[in-house]
């Protein structure tokens, strides 16, 4: 089957790709080890160098890189543009912060000389989701490559142009042939690669049961795997908050990429003191987002990036309703059959014991919730499949520091939205996935920290 780059603003074809053959493949497989060998003797100020001409690159071509972003899979344009900048500061990061974080660590013992030395892992084949189509690709290549690995990414099926510039754009750069290289095929060619013996590891973000496969092949050849997977966050809003910036960020953190991001607060968990207030207030301004095309500089929510994602949103909000919710505002797909769009959507009263609450909703569908105390919000929170983030809005210190011990999650936020910064390790725990990126912690995952004892 032909990759296919589609518009989801309109439903038109951009273009179509040919999967690589398995002779292409193998090509891209041996070169791809030839290139690690010899990337080795690059020393890392030349690596830095290289990394800071991608961060140039991508500053000085945002315009164009979001314009391809935005027309591959339907973030408004503003968003992606502020996708690709973030990619480039995530490129200064590891330029100057790897020689840091690779330092090796003396530990004394008895020995003349003991320590740790970290050495890079080899290949690592990064399978990679469609809703920050540059952002989850610079999170995982920006510190694999300043650590001397090489990475062969294996991009979403609805873009394969992003796939392709971003290779194109590390050459540019100045990285060596075949240190990172983008490989066109379906998503049942990753077994193979997987279990090719030059590749070394596997970084997987994306849906649970892509998770589970690749993660189950990696441990079959016992390889080393990084899973990023869906989350269901809780936004929890208690008495004591600033309710008018709580909601303001509340509107932000469920609708941001047009509802599509593993961090979007999902749930929103408010304490009965401002509960009425909060949904009138939130409501409204759901409703008054701007909705349509996502080239328009003014646009708020674009469509959603595929018909199969629009498909299941009007499924699942269908469950809510069937299950007993009730639909505050939303609720429909919009402006014609063409585009894939949906209405900004708040639910309520979800009942917890139905199907869908255990889901992940990707898509700007919000569901609200009434507790009666802070004991019972953290019970709610707590009460997913997930545990990838957790927001939470209160001034109370003692509040605060329940949340931040009791929430079951890879990180926890008070009074602000959850958000990924090259700074801060990200990542999460249940059926979220394990590992982390960013920070020193992404950089050491690919990274063998070997053991040095000299007598
Ligand atoms: P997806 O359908 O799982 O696809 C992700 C990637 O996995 C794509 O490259 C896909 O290739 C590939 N894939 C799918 N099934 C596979 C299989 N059985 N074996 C090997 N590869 C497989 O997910 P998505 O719809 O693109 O992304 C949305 C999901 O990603 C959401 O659940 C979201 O929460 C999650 N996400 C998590 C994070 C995080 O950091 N935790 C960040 C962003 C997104 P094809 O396109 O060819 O199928």
């Amino acid at each position: 089957m032909p990759i296919t780059s589609t518009n989801p603003s309109t439903g038109k074809i951009l273009r179509h790709f040919e999967p690589l053959t398995s002779e292409q493949l193998e090509a891209k497989l041996a070169l791809a080890a030839s290139a690690w060998k010899a990337y080795q003797e690059v020393p890392l100020e030349h690596r830095a160098l290289c990394m800071r001409k991608l961060a140039s690159l991508l500053d000085d071509e945002a315009d164009e890189l979001a314009r391809l972003i935005t027309l591959e899979m339907g973030k408004p344009i503003r968003g992606a543009r502020a996708e690709v900048q973030k990619c480039a500061t995530a490129c200064r990061y590891y330029a100057e912060h790897a020689a840091k974080f690779l330092t090796p660590e003396v530990i004394p013992t008895e020995a003349s000389s003991s320590y740790v030395r970290f050495d890079p892992l080899g290949v690592v084949l990064a399978v990679m989701p469609w809703n920050f189509p540059l952002w989850q690709v610079f999170r995982f290549l920006a510190p694999a490559l300043m650590a001397g690995n090489c990475g062969l990414l294996k991009h979403a099926s609805n873009v394969p142009q992003c796939s392709l510039t971003i290779e194109a754009l590390t050459r540019r750069a100045g990285f060596p042939r075949g240190v990172f290289q983008s490989l066109l095929i379906e998503s049942s060619t990753v077994a193979k690669v997987i279990e090719d013996p030059r590749v070394a590891a596997v970084t997987v973000t994306g849906s649970n049961p892509a998770g589970s496969s690749v993660a189950s092949l990696a441990g079959k050849h016992i390889k080393k795997s990084v899973l990023e997977l869906g989350g269901s966050d809780p936004f929890i809003v208690m008495p004591s908050a600033d309710l008018h910036v709580a909601i303001d960020t509340a509107v932000k953190a469920r609708t941001v990429n047009n509802g599509q991001s593993c961090i979007a607060a999902k749930r929103f968990i408010v304490h009965e003191g401002v509960y009425s207030e909060f949904e009138e207030r939130f409501a409204i301004a759901m409703d008054t987002l701007k909705v349509g095309d996502p080239l328009r500089e003014d646009t708020d929510i674009g469509p959603l990036a595929t018909e199969q994602g629009l498909l299941e949103i009007e499924a699942q909000v269908k469950a809510c309703l069937h299950a007993g919710a009730r639909l505050i505002t939303g609720g429909e797909r919009m402006l014609g059959e063409q585009g894939h769009y949906f209405e900004p959507t708040v639910i309520s009263g979800l009942p917890r014991t139905s199907a869908v609450y255990q889901e992940e909703i990707f898509g700007p569908v919000a569901l609200l919730f009434r507790v009666t105390s802070l004991d019972q919000a953290i019970e709610f929170a707590n009460d997913t499949p997930f545990g990838l983030g957790a927001s939470a809005w209160t001034r109370d210190p003692v509040d605060q520091q329940r949340f931040v011990r009791d929430l079951q999650a890879g990180a926890v936020f008070l009074n602000a939205m959850v958000a990924s910064d090259p700074r801060l390790p990200f990542g999460g725990i249940k059926q979220s996935g394990y590992g982390r990126e960013l920070a020193a912690a992404g950089m050491r995952e690919f990274l063998n920290a070997k053991t040095v004892f000299i007598a």
